[in-house]
């Protein structure tokens, strides 16, 4: 595809990029669908790429110019939708590969949006909460009308969280006139409960992860307690399956996050490392009840399931042989890269791909969206039975295709998400 060779030439080295494995993903798909020419073309690129430099005053009075991006994939079911990322890999690539990403998810999830993605280039860990605050505002204001509530509704991401959506929803509304603030409190999604925000939204994502591997389990008749589980990734997503599946009688076993790797096949308790890392500045190293284990040796640990639950690019031909688990459930967008997936695949390890496994988060930030459109305040107890219903629905959708079609769950969820796309191009036809 003309894309793909022309964000190869941009890269200075020949690894392979995200974009490369969502485009082999989509292609595969679509070449089993027989996807509609024309279609194929539009969902090829993506609609706006929106790259803002913006200048922030740092503690010490220096003034430092930070580069920004939101990248529009595709809007033919809804406005786009997706997180935002502040961490050091965040380039036009890796935004362009996860605004696709959230496409086929809104999609597959049968939400009324399509989807986007960004980010801030920056290690978040050299700045003090105020430089964040300000970096966070000013980047709002940069990005102005290229957002909003519905038009593209950013949520949270690595290293943004519920602070960095109310430090955004209140710089919207603050620029907008007087009358219209309250009515854009849906600029973002993600914030915190005191501030429109969705209770329960903070778990959705890892919740929904736990459930998609309750319902394999369920399908395989297969029984979770005792079951051994790995985490790449102890932050939001992370830590929240671990909970859940934990309280399922499952066991954690190891862990890695971006300071190191821990072990206790004896399992780890997962609110005893939870409350350690938040008085270890959210590191897991040193976790007095485990092992400290060699990071290049943690997909190798002895487990029956796998969560990458940190970044894209995680498994790869470098390590997919050495997987122990049965059963790879992506928690992280893009955590297996396509040699990775054909190694595990074809070892029989089964995968629940990422537009699947962590689509609770979309699904509770869509819940928010509508509570704050209408004016409304959900329980808790009522967005977690929504939540289950809804997802236990996408699971069953992609798991009978995937039977019915003998193919893998990526290629099945890939096939639905795009059907119901092309379906949205087909009724209405291309302007003008
Ligand atoms: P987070 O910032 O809360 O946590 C990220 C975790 O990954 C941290 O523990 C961090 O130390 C670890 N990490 C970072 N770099 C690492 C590395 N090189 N090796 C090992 N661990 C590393 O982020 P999150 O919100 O939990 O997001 C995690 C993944 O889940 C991302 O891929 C994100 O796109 C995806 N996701 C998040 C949501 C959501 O609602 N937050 C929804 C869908 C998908």
């Amino acid at each position: 595809m003309a894309i793909v060779a022309e964000i190869k030439k941009q890269k200075k080295q020949p690894v392979r990029g995200m974009m490369d494995n969502v485009m082999e993903q989509f292609n595969s798909a679509a070449d089993k669908i027989n996807l509609h020419p024309s279609i194929r073309k539009i969902l090829s690129i993506t609609n706006n790429e929106i790259i803002v430099n913006f200048p922030v005053k740092m503690d010490n009075g220096d003034v430092e110019i930070f580069r920004g991006y939101r990248v529009q994939h595709n809007n033919a079911l809804g406005p786009y939708k997706g997180g935002l990322r502040y961490h050091p890999t965040v380039d036009i690539d890796a935004a362009r590969a996860l605004a696709m990403w959230m496409t086929w998810k809104t999609s597959l999830a049968g939400l009324p949006y399509g989807g986007g993605k960004g980010g801030i280039q920056l290690d978040p860990s050299k700045y003090s909460e105020s430089e964040l605050e300000r970096i966070t505002r000013r980047f709002t204001f940069a990005l102005a009308d290229n957002i909003g509530p519905e038009h593209d509704i950013p949520a949270p991401d690595v290293n943004t969280n519920s602070q960095t959506m109310a430090w955004m929803a209140d710089t919207y509304m603050s620029t907008r006139p007087p009358a219209e603030r309250t009515a854009n409190q849906h600029i973002v999604t993600g914030k915190p409960a005191g501030s429109g925000g969705l209770e329960g939204r903070d778990r959705a994502t890892g919740f929904g992860v736990f459930l998609s591997i309750k319902f394999w389990a369920e399908k395989n008749n297969i029984n979770l307690t005792d079951k051994k589980f790995i985490v790449q990734g102890f932050g939001n997503v992370g830590y929240w399956a671990a909970y859940f599946l934990e309280k399922e009688g499952a066991k954690l076993v190891a862990v890695q996050d971006a300071f190191g790797s821990i072990e206790n096949q004896k399992g780890i308790s997962v609110e005893d490392l939870f409350n350690y890392t938040k008085a270890n500045k959210g590191s897991i190293v040193d976790f007095p009840d485990a092992m400290s284990l060699n990071k290049d040796d943690f997909f190798a640990t002895h487990c029956d399931i796998c969560i990458p639950a940190a970044l894209g690019n995680q498994i790869t031909a470098d390590n997919a042989m050495e997987i122990k688990a049965t059963l790879v459930a992506e928690g992280a967008n893009g955590p297996t890269n396509v040699e990775g997936e054909k190694i595990l695949l074809d070892r029989g390890i089964t995968i629940i791909p990422d537009i699947l496994c962590n689509s609770g988060g979309v699904v509770g930030s869509y819940y928010e969206w509508l509570q704050n459109r209408n004016g409304e305040l959900w329980q808790l107890d009522e967005v977690m039975a929504k939540l289950e219903k809804k997802l236990r629905e996408s699971f069953n959708k992609v798991y009978d295709y995937s039977q019915k079609e003998s193919m893998d769950l990526r290629t099945a969820a890939y096939c639905i998400a795009i059907q119901r796309i092309e379906r949205a191009y087909i009724e209405r036809g291309i302007f003008p």
